[in-house]
Protein backbone atom coordinates (compact mmCIF):
# COMPACT_ATOMS: atom_id res chain seq x y z
CA UNK A 1 0.00 0.00 0.00
CA UNK A 2 1.14 3.43 -0.84
CA UNK A 3 1.85 6.37 1.60
CA UNK A 4 -1.82 8.15 -0.06
CA UNK A 5 -3.43 4.91 0.59
CA UNK A 6 -2.28 4.39 3.74
CA UNK A 7 -3.46 8.34 4.50
CA UNK A 8 -6.82 7.84 3.72
CA UNK A 9 -7.09 4.59 5.90
CA UNK A 10 -6.19 6.52 8.59
CA UNK A 11 -7.84 9.46 7.83
CA UNK A 12 -11.24 6.81 7.93
CA UNK A 13 -10.52 5.71 11.13
CA UNK A 14 -9.82 9.10 12.69
CA UNK A 15 -13.07 10.52 11.53
CA UNK A 16 -14.94 7.45 11.95
CA UNK A 17 -16.48 7.48 8.48
CA UNK A 18 -18.95 4.91 7.78
CA UNK A 19 -19.51 4.96 4.07
CA UNK A 20 -17.06 5.11 0.94
CA UNK A 21 -18.49 6.34 -1.91
CA UNK A 22 -16.75 5.21 -5.24
CA UNK A 23 -17.52 7.64 -8.01
CA UNK A 24 -16.92 7.78 -11.46
CA UNK A 25 -18.52 9.33 -14.49
CA UNK A 26 -20.45 7.29 -17.39
CA UNK A 27 -20.06 8.82 -21.04
CA UNK A 28 -22.75 10.87 -21.27
CA UNK A 29 -20.98 12.44 -18.06
CA UNK A 30 -23.72 11.30 -14.90
CA UNK A 31 -21.90 10.50 -12.14
CA UNK A 32 -22.05 6.66 -10.55
CA UNK A 33 -21.58 5.99 -6.85
CA UNK A 34 -21.18 2.67 -5.25
CA UNK A 35 -20.33 2.53 -1.56
CA UNK A 36 -18.63 0.49 0.45
CA UNK A 37 -17.42 -0.35 4.03
CA UNK A 38 -13.83 0.66 5.14
CA UNK A 39 -13.33 -2.99 5.48
CA UNK A 40 -13.32 -3.48 1.32
CA UNK A 41 -11.07 -0.69 1.00
CA UNK A 42 -8.04 -2.44 1.22
CA UNK A 43 -8.81 -4.89 -1.29
CA UNK A 44 -10.74 -1.69 -3.42
CA UNK A 45 -7.11 -0.01 -3.70
CA UNK A 46 -5.77 -3.38 -4.77
CA UNK A 47 -7.76 -5.00 -7.36
CA UNK A 48 -10.46 -2.28 -7.54
CA UNK A 49 -14.62 -3.47 -6.95
CA UNK A 50 -16.47 -5.16 -9.39
CA UNK A 51 -19.32 -3.91 -10.68
CA UNK A 52 -21.72 -4.75 -13.69
CA UNK A 53 -20.31 -2.24 -16.61
CA UNK A 54 -22.63 -3.02 -19.22
CA UNK A 55 -25.39 -1.02 -17.09
CA UNK A 56 -23.40 2.32 -17.45
CA UNK A 57 -23.84 4.36 -20.38
CA UNK A 58 -21.30 3.09 -22.39
CA UNK A 59 -18.93 1.77 -20.48
CA UNK A 60 -18.50 -1.82 -22.35
CA UNK A 61 -20.84 -4.29 -24.66
CA UNK A 62 -22.83 -7.09 -22.66
CA UNK A 63 -19.94 -9.58 -23.47
CA UNK A 64 -17.58 -7.56 -21.53
CA UNK A 65 -19.38 -6.46 -18.75
CA UNK A 66 -17.65 -7.16 -16.14
CA UNK A 67 -15.41 -4.17 -14.94
CA UNK A 68 -13.33 -3.07 -11.72
CA UNK A 69 -13.51 0.56 -9.91
CA UNK A 70 -10.38 1.01 -8.32
CA UNK A 71 -10.20 4.63 -6.19
CA UNK A 72 -7.21 7.26 -6.47
CA UNK A 73 -6.84 7.80 -3.35
CA UNK A 74 -5.48 11.29 -4.65
CA UNK A 75 -9.16 12.09 -4.01
CA UNK A 76 -9.98 11.44 -1.36
CA UNK A 77 -12.53 14.01 0.51
CA UNK A 78 -15.34 13.68 3.32
CA UNK A 79 -18.89 14.78 2.10
CA UNK A 80 -19.82 17.68 4.46
CA UNK A 81 -23.49 17.55 3.73
CA UNK A 82 -23.31 14.00 5.15
CA UNK A 83 -22.73 14.73 8.96
CA UNK A 84 -19.31 14.67 10.77
CA UNK A 85 -20.19 11.27 13.04
CA UNK A 86 -20.48 8.24 11.13
CA UNK A 87 -19.81 10.09 8.03
CA UNK A 88 -19.38 9.12 4.55
CA UNK A 89 -16.32 9.91 2.37
CA UNK A 90 -15.54 9.71 -1.53
CA UNK A 91 -13.15 8.79 -3.68
CA UNK A 92 -13.27 8.92 -7.81
CA UNK A 93 -12.52 6.03 -9.46
CA UNK A 94 -10.45 4.59 -12.71
CA UNK A 95 -12.06 1.83 -14.29
CA UNK A 96 -10.27 -1.44 -15.01
CA UNK A 97 -11.39 -4.05 -17.01
CA UNK A 98 -11.24 -7.61 -15.50
CA UNK A 99 -7.40 -8.08 -16.27
CA UNK A 100 -6.21 -5.39 -14.56
CA UNK A 101 -5.85 -2.53 -17.94
CA UNK A 102 -7.50 0.62 -17.92
CA UNK A 103 -10.83 0.77 -19.74
CA UNK A 104 -10.64 2.52 -22.93
CA UNK A 105 -14.47 3.94 -21.97
CA UNK A 106 -13.45 5.30 -18.74
CA UNK A 107 -13.75 9.23 -19.52
CA UNK A 108 -11.34 9.34 -16.84
CA UNK A 109 -8.99 7.38 -18.37
CA UNK A 110 -10.00 9.55 -22.46
CA UNK A 111 -8.41 12.80 -20.14
CA UNK A 112 -5.36 10.85 -19.09
CA UNK A 113 -4.40 9.34 -22.44
CA UNK A 114 -4.89 12.84 -23.87
CA UNK A 115 -2.38 14.56 -21.13
CA UNK A 116 -0.13 12.06 -21.36
CA UNK A 117 0.29 13.31 -24.99
CA UNK A 118 0.30 16.72 -23.74
CA UNK A 119 3.36 15.47 -21.09
CA UNK A 120 4.88 13.86 -24.12
CA UNK A 121 5.80 17.04 -25.98
CA UNK A 122 6.41 18.59 -23.08
CA UNK A 123 3.07 20.34 -21.81
CA UNK A 124 0.78 20.30 -18.66
CA UNK A 125 -2.55 21.75 -18.95
CA UNK A 126 -4.68 23.91 -16.35
CA UNK A 127 -8.20 24.62 -16.90
CA UNK A 128 -10.40 27.21 -14.86
CA UNK A 129 -14.27 26.91 -15.31
CA UNK A 130 -17.45 29.73 -15.36
CA UNK A 131 -20.53 27.38 -14.03
CA UNK A 132 -23.54 28.71 -14.62
CA UNK A 133 -26.99 27.24 -13.89
CA UNK A 134 -30.70 28.06 -13.27
CA UNK A 135 -32.61 28.16 -9.58
CA UNK A 136 -36.28 27.66 -9.99
CA UNK A 137 -38.90 27.00 -7.66
CA UNK A 138 -39.80 23.20 -7.47
CA UNK A 139 -42.27 22.54 -9.88
CA UNK A 140 -45.39 21.22 -8.97
CA UNK A 141 -45.65 18.98 -11.70
CA UNK A 142 -42.73 17.62 -13.84
CA UNK A 143 -44.36 20.17 -16.61
CA UNK A 144 -44.98 22.71 -15.00
CA UNK A 145 -44.32 26.08 -15.22
CA UNK A 146 -40.69 27.24 -14.63
CA UNK A 147 -40.46 29.92 -11.71
CA UNK A 148 -36.86 31.03 -11.31
CA UNK A 149 -36.00 31.91 -7.60
CA UNK A 150 -35.43 35.62 -8.32
CA UNK A 151 -35.79 38.16 -11.13
CA UNK A 152 -32.87 39.90 -10.84
CA UNK A 153 -29.85 40.02 -13.70
CA UNK A 154 -25.96 40.31 -13.96
CA UNK A 155 -24.27 40.96 -10.96
CA UNK A 156 -27.34 41.74 -9.21
CA UNK A 157 -27.11 41.83 -5.24
CA UNK A 158 -30.34 40.51 -4.65
CA UNK A 159 -31.23 41.81 -1.05
CA UNK A 160 -32.06 38.93 0.90
CA UNK A 161 -31.35 37.05 -2.37
CA UNK A 162 -31.66 33.19 -1.60
CA UNK A 163 -29.22 33.06 -4.80
CA UNK A 164 -26.62 34.97 -2.59
CA UNK A 165 -27.20 32.40 0.70
CA UNK A 166 -27.10 29.82 -2.02
CA UNK A 167 -23.91 30.64 -3.37
CA UNK A 168 -22.29 31.13 0.07
CA UNK A 169 -23.95 27.49 1.16
CA UNK A 170 -22.42 26.00 -1.94
CA UNK A 171 -18.95 27.39 -1.91
CA UNK A 172 -18.28 26.67 1.75
CA UNK A 173 -19.37 22.84 1.35
CA UNK A 174 -17.20 23.30 -2.22
CA UNK A 175 -14.17 24.95 0.04
CA UNK A 176 -14.13 22.37 2.62
CA UNK A 177 -14.07 19.51 0.05
CA UNK A 178 -10.79 21.14 -1.40
CA UNK A 179 -12.05 23.11 -4.15
CA UNK A 180 -11.17 26.95 -4.46
CA UNK A 181 -13.79 28.96 -5.65
CA UNK A 182 -12.57 32.34 -7.40
CA UNK A 183 -15.20 34.33 -8.16
CA UNK A 184 -19.15 34.13 -8.18
CA UNK A 185 -21.94 36.31 -8.74
CA UNK A 186 -25.77 36.59 -10.15
CA UNK A 187 -25.90 35.47 -13.65
CA UNK A 188 -27.79 37.61 -16.69
CA UNK A 189 -30.97 35.54 -16.23
CA UNK A 190 -33.43 35.64 -13.75
CA UNK A 191 -32.77 33.05 -10.74
CA UNK A 192 -29.15 32.21 -12.52
CA UNK A 193 -25.92 32.50 -10.98
CA UNK A 194 -22.48 31.54 -11.60
CA UNK A 195 -19.40 30.24 -9.55
CA UNK A 196 -15.90 30.31 -11.03
CA UNK A 197 -13.68 27.78 -9.75
CA UNK A 198 -9.62 28.25 -9.47
CA UNK A 199 -7.21 27.00 -11.86
CA UNK A 200 -5.83 23.30 -11.50
CA UNK A 201 -5.16 20.58 -13.81
CA UNK A 202 -7.71 19.61 -15.71
CA UNK A 203 -8.14 16.11 -14.35
CA UNK A 204 -8.70 17.83 -11.40
CA UNK A 205 -10.75 20.55 -12.77
CA UNK A 206 -12.86 17.85 -14.00
CA UNK A 207 -13.15 15.90 -11.01
CA UNK A 208 -14.17 19.04 -9.28
CA UNK A 209 -16.97 19.70 -11.66
CA UNK A 210 -18.79 16.42 -11.20
CA UNK A 211 -18.20 17.55 -7.61
CA UNK A 212 -19.67 21.05 -8.14
CA UNK A 213 -23.14 19.84 -9.65
CA UNK A 214 -23.67 17.70 -6.88
CA UNK A 215 -23.13 19.90 -4.16
CA UNK A 216 -25.03 22.29 -6.35
CA UNK A 217 -27.80 19.74 -6.57
CA UNK A 218 -27.72 19.03 -2.78
CA UNK A 219 -27.96 22.68 -1.56
CA UNK A 220 -30.82 23.29 -3.97
CA UNK A 221 -32.63 20.47 -2.34
CA UNK A 222 -31.99 21.69 1.18
CA UNK A 223 -33.42 25.10 0.32
CA UNK A 224 -36.53 23.18 -1.44
CA UNK A 225 -35.52 24.53 -4.70
CA UNK A 226 -34.14 22.92 -8.24
CA UNK A 227 -31.06 24.00 -9.64
CA UNK A 228 -30.22 23.26 -12.83
CA UNK A 229 -27.03 22.65 -15.49
CA UNK A 230 -29.45 22.39 -18.63
CA UNK A 231 -28.22 24.06 -21.22
CA UNK A 232 -31.25 27.02 -22.23
CA UNK A 233 -33.83 25.90 -19.89
CA UNK A 234 -36.03 29.39 -20.56
CA UNK A 235 -36.19 30.45 -24.31
CA UNK A 236 -36.23 34.03 -23.87
CA UNK A 237 -32.97 34.05 -21.43
CA UNK A 238 -29.68 33.50 -21.37
CA UNK A 239 -28.20 29.99 -21.56
CA UNK A 240 -25.85 28.17 -19.22
CA UNK A 241 -22.32 28.04 -20.42
CA UNK A 242 -19.32 26.60 -18.98
CA UNK A 243 -16.62 28.80 -20.35
CA UNK A 244 -13.58 27.23 -19.41
CA UNK A 245 -10.02 29.11 -19.66
CA UNK A 246 -7.46 26.63 -20.81
CA UNK A 247 -3.73 27.17 -20.12
CA UNK A 248 -0.49 24.68 -21.19
CA UNK A 249 2.57 25.06 -19.14
CA UNK A 250 6.24 24.05 -19.78
CA UNK A 251 7.55 23.09 -16.67
CA UNK A 252 7.07 26.07 -14.38
CA UNK A 253 6.58 28.56 -17.16
CA UNK A 254 3.21 29.38 -18.94
CA UNK A 255 3.54 28.75 -22.55
CA UNK A 256 1.32 31.19 -23.67
CA UNK A 257 3.06 34.08 -22.63
CA UNK A 258 4.97 36.20 -24.53
CA UNK A 259 6.59 39.60 -23.63
CA UNK A 260 6.35 42.33 -25.94
CA UNK A 261 4.15 40.04 -28.47
CA UNK A 262 0.71 41.29 -29.32
CA UNK A 263 -1.74 40.57 -26.66
CA UNK A 264 1.19 38.90 -25.49
CA UNK A 265 0.57 35.73 -26.78
CA UNK A 266 3.15 33.20 -27.53
CA UNK A 267 3.33 31.62 -30.68
CA UNK A 268 2.62 28.25 -28.75
CA UNK A 269 -1.00 30.02 -27.85
CA UNK A 270 -1.73 31.21 -31.42
CA UNK A 271 -0.94 27.88 -32.78
CA UNK A 272 -3.14 26.53 -30.02
CA UNK A 273 -6.04 28.67 -30.80
CA UNK A 274 -5.58 28.25 -34.22
CA UNK A 275 -6.28 24.33 -33.70
CA UNK A 276 -9.04 24.88 -31.22
CA UNK A 277 -10.71 27.51 -34.13
CA UNK A 278 -9.85 24.50 -37.07
CA UNK A 279 -11.13 21.58 -34.88
CA UNK A 280 -14.33 23.64 -33.19
CA UNK A 281 -16.96 21.92 -35.41
CA UNK A 282 -16.09 18.57 -35.17
CA UNK A 283 -15.59 18.89 -31.35
CA UNK A 284 -19.24 20.46 -30.90
CA UNK A 285 -21.30 17.07 -30.63
CA UNK A 286 -19.04 16.72 -27.23
CA UNK A 287 -18.58 20.15 -25.89
CA UNK A 288 -22.79 20.74 -26.53
CA UNK A 289 -24.05 17.24 -26.42
CA UNK A 290 -27.91 17.54 -25.79
CA UNK A 291 -30.50 18.85 -28.14
CA UNK A 292 -30.93 21.22 -25.78
CA UNK A 293 -27.94 22.77 -26.08
CA UNK A 294 -28.22 24.12 -29.78
CA UNK A 295 -31.01 26.13 -28.32
CA UNK A 296 -28.25 28.00 -25.91
CA UNK A 297 -25.46 28.43 -29.36
CA UNK A 298 -28.07 29.62 -31.32
CA UNK A 299 -30.40 31.45 -28.89
CA UNK A 300 -28.52 34.84 -28.38
CA UNK A 301 -27.82 35.90 -24.64
CA UNK A 302 -23.90 35.94 -25.24
CA UNK A 303 -23.56 32.47 -25.94
CA UNK A 304 -21.18 31.52 -29.29
CA UNK A 305 -22.45 30.84 -32.64
CA UNK A 306 -19.70 31.72 -34.73
CA UNK A 307 -15.71 30.20 -34.93
CA UNK A 308 -13.57 33.03 -34.65
CA UNK A 309 -11.17 34.78 -32.08
CA UNK A 310 -10.54 37.77 -30.45
CA UNK A 311 -8.95 39.74 -27.82
CA UNK A 312 -12.00 40.54 -25.09
CA UNK A 313 -14.48 39.77 -27.56
CA UNK A 314 -17.78 38.12 -25.66
CA UNK A 315 -19.07 37.61 -29.41
CA UNK A 316 -16.30 35.38 -30.18
CA UNK A 317 -16.06 31.39 -29.22
CA UNK A 318 -12.22 31.94 -27.90
CA UNK A 319 -11.31 35.33 -26.10
CA UNK A 320 -8.14 36.24 -25.13
CA UNK A 321 -8.53 37.79 -21.77
CA UNK A 322 -6.90 40.58 -20.62
CA UNK A 323 -4.45 40.21 -17.75
CA UNK A 324 -2.60 42.83 -15.57
CA UNK A 325 0.71 43.86 -16.19
CA UNK A 326 3.38 41.52 -14.78
CA UNK A 327 1.42 38.59 -14.52
CA UNK A 328 2.18 36.60 -17.64
CA UNK A 329 1.70 33.62 -15.54
CA UNK A 330 -1.85 34.13 -16.17
CA UNK A 331 -1.36 34.03 -19.67
CA UNK A 332 -4.80 31.79 -20.96
CA UNK A 333 -7.45 31.73 -23.59
CA UNK A 334 -11.05 31.36 -23.21
CA UNK A 335 -13.23 28.74 -25.17
CA UNK A 336 -16.58 30.27 -24.76
CA UNK A 337 -18.80 27.22 -26.35
CA UNK A 338 -18.66 24.46 -23.64
CA UNK A 339 -22.10 24.61 -22.14
CA UNK A 340 -22.95 23.50 -18.45
CA UNK A 341 -23.85 19.96 -19.29
CA UNK A 342 -21.03 18.67 -21.03
CA UNK A 343 -19.00 15.78 -19.59
CA UNK A 344 -15.92 17.95 -18.41
CA UNK A 345 -13.23 14.66 -19.22
CA UNK A 346 -14.58 14.42 -22.95
CA UNK A 347 -14.79 17.56 -23.18
CA UNK A 348 -11.37 19.05 -22.09
CA UNK A 349 -9.70 16.22 -24.02
CA UNK A 350 -10.88 17.25 -26.93
CA UNK A 351 -10.17 20.49 -26.53
CA UNK A 352 -6.73 19.50 -25.85
CA UNK A 353 -6.32 17.49 -28.46
CA UNK A 354 -7.32 20.18 -30.85
CA UNK A 355 -5.24 22.62 -29.39
CA UNK A 356 -1.92 20.28 -30.06
CA UNK A 357 -3.22 19.80 -33.08
CA UNK A 358 -2.45 23.70 -33.59
CA UNK A 359 0.92 23.31 -32.12
CA UNK A 360 2.20 20.31 -33.78
CA UNK A 361 0.78 20.54 -37.02
CA UNK A 362 1.79 24.44 -37.50
CA UNK A 363 -1.35 25.98 -38.03
CA UNK A 364 -1.66 29.58 -38.12
CA UNK A 365 -3.74 32.23 -36.26
CA UNK A 366 -6.63 33.75 -39.00
CA UNK A 367 -7.31 37.46 -37.72
CA UNK A 368 -8.92 38.42 -35.00
CA UNK A 369 -12.50 39.47 -35.51
CA UNK A 370 -13.11 42.69 -34.02
CA UNK A 371 -16.54 43.64 -34.84
CA UNK A 372 -19.67 41.95 -32.76
CA UNK A 373 -19.98 38.99 -34.89
CA UNK A 374 -23.35 38.39 -34.29
CA UNK A 375 -24.15 42.16 -35.60
CA UNK A 376 -22.72 41.19 -39.20
CA UNK A 377 -24.38 39.86 -42.07
CA UNK A 378 -23.86 36.67 -43.50
CA UNK A 379 -22.21 38.19 -46.61
CA UNK A 380 -19.52 40.17 -44.30
CA UNK A 381 -18.98 37.02 -42.09
CA UNK A 382 -18.35 34.77 -45.35
CA UNK A 383 -15.96 37.53 -46.65
CA UNK A 384 -14.42 37.30 -42.99
CA UNK A 385 -13.95 33.52 -43.22
CA UNK A 386 -16.16 33.13 -40.43
CA UNK A 387 -17.85 29.80 -40.24
CA UNK A 388 -20.84 28.62 -37.99
CA UNK A 389 -20.78 26.58 -35.02
CA UNK A 390 -23.18 23.40 -36.02
CA UNK A 391 -26.81 24.49 -35.94
CA UNK A 392 -27.60 21.20 -34.46
CA UNK A 393 -27.28 18.16 -32.75
CA UNK A 394 -27.63 16.47 -35.84
CA UNK A 395 -25.65 18.83 -37.91
CA UNK A 396 -22.71 18.17 -35.17
CA UNK A 397 -22.84 14.86 -35.22
CA UNK A 398 -22.67 14.57 -38.91
CA UNK A 399 -19.52 16.62 -38.32
CA UNK A 400 -18.18 14.75 -35.74
CA UNK A 401 -18.62 11.13 -37.46
CA UNK A 402 -15.61 12.04 -40.22
CA UNK A 403 -13.25 13.74 -37.28
CA UNK A 404 -10.25 11.62 -36.81
CA UNK A 405 -8.58 14.07 -34.19
CA UNK A 406 -11.98 13.31 -32.45
CA UNK A 407 -12.12 9.44 -32.85
CA UNK A 408 -8.50 9.02 -31.96
CA UNK A 409 -8.73 10.96 -28.96
CA UNK A 410 -12.00 9.29 -27.91
CA UNK A 411 -10.84 5.78 -28.86
CA UNK A 412 -13.07 3.78 -30.51
CA UNK A 413 -15.56 2.36 -28.16
CA UNK A 414 -16.35 6.06 -26.92
CA UNK A 415 -16.74 8.18 -30.30
CA UNK A 416 -19.13 5.14 -31.07
CA UNK A 417 -21.24 5.11 -28.47
CA UNK A 418 -21.46 8.68 -28.25
CA UNK A 419 -22.93 8.85 -32.13
CA UNK A 420 -25.22 5.78 -31.54
CA UNK A 421 -26.70 7.08 -28.49
CA UNK A 422 -26.47 10.84 -29.89
CA UNK A 423 -28.18 9.97 -32.76
CA UNK A 424 -30.54 8.07 -31.12
CA UNK A 425 -31.57 11.54 -29.25
CA UNK A 426 -31.93 13.11 -32.20
CA UNK A 427 -33.98 10.73 -33.34
CA UNK A 428 -36.26 11.03 -30.25
CA UNK A 429 -36.32 14.72 -30.44
CA UNK A 430 -37.80 14.82 -33.78
CA UNK A 431 -40.22 12.74 -33.04
CA UNK A 432 -42.01 14.75 -30.94
CA UNK A 433 -45.27 17.21 -32.18
CA UNK A 434 -44.06 20.41 -29.74
CA UNK A 435 -46.08 22.80 -27.74
CA UNK A 436 -44.96 25.36 -30.27
CA UNK A 437 -46.24 23.31 -33.33
CA UNK A 438 -49.67 22.87 -31.55
CA UNK A 439 -49.88 26.56 -29.89
CA UNK A 440 -48.96 27.90 -33.64
CA UNK A 441 -50.84 25.34 -35.94
CA UNK A 442 -53.52 23.46 -34.42
CA UNK A 443 -56.47 26.13 -34.63
CA UNK A 444 -54.53 28.13 -38.01
CA UNK A 445 -54.53 25.38 -40.31
N1 LIG B 1 -24.64 32.82 -20.34
C1 LIG B 1 -23.73 33.06 -21.44
C2 LIG B 1 -23.48 31.76 -22.20
O1 LIG B 1 -24.37 30.99 -22.31
C3 LIG B 1 -22.43 33.66 -20.99
C4 LIG B 1 -22.52 34.96 -20.27
C5 LIG B 1 -21.10 35.42 -19.87
O2 LIG B 1 -20.43 36.06 -20.69
O3 LIG B 1 -20.65 35.05 -18.79
O4 LIG B 1 -22.43 31.49 -22.71
MG1 LIG C 1 -20.94 34.08 -17.10
MG1 LIG D 1 -16.58 34.00 -19.49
Amino acid sequence: MDKQQEYVLRSIEEHDIRFIRLWFTDVLGFLKSVAIAPAELESAFAEGIGFDGSAIQGLSRVSEADMLARPDPSTFQILPWRGDHRGTARMFCDILTPDGQPAAADPRNVLKRALAKASDAGFSYYTHPEIEFYLFHEPATPQGPLVPIDDAGYFDHVARGTGHDFRRAAIGLLESMGISVEYSHHEGGPGQNEIDLRYADALSTADNIMTFRTIVKEVALTQGIMASFMPKPLSGEPGSGMHTHLSLFEGDTNAFYEAGREYELSTTARKFIAGLLRHSAEITAVTNQFVNSYKRLWGGGEAPSYVCWGHNNRSALIRVPMYKPGKGQSARVEYRALDSSANPYLAYALLLAAGLKGIQGDYELPEEAEDNVWNLSDAERRALGIAPLPNNLQDALEIMGSSELVAETLGESVFEFFLRNKRREWEEYQAQVTPYEISKFLRAL
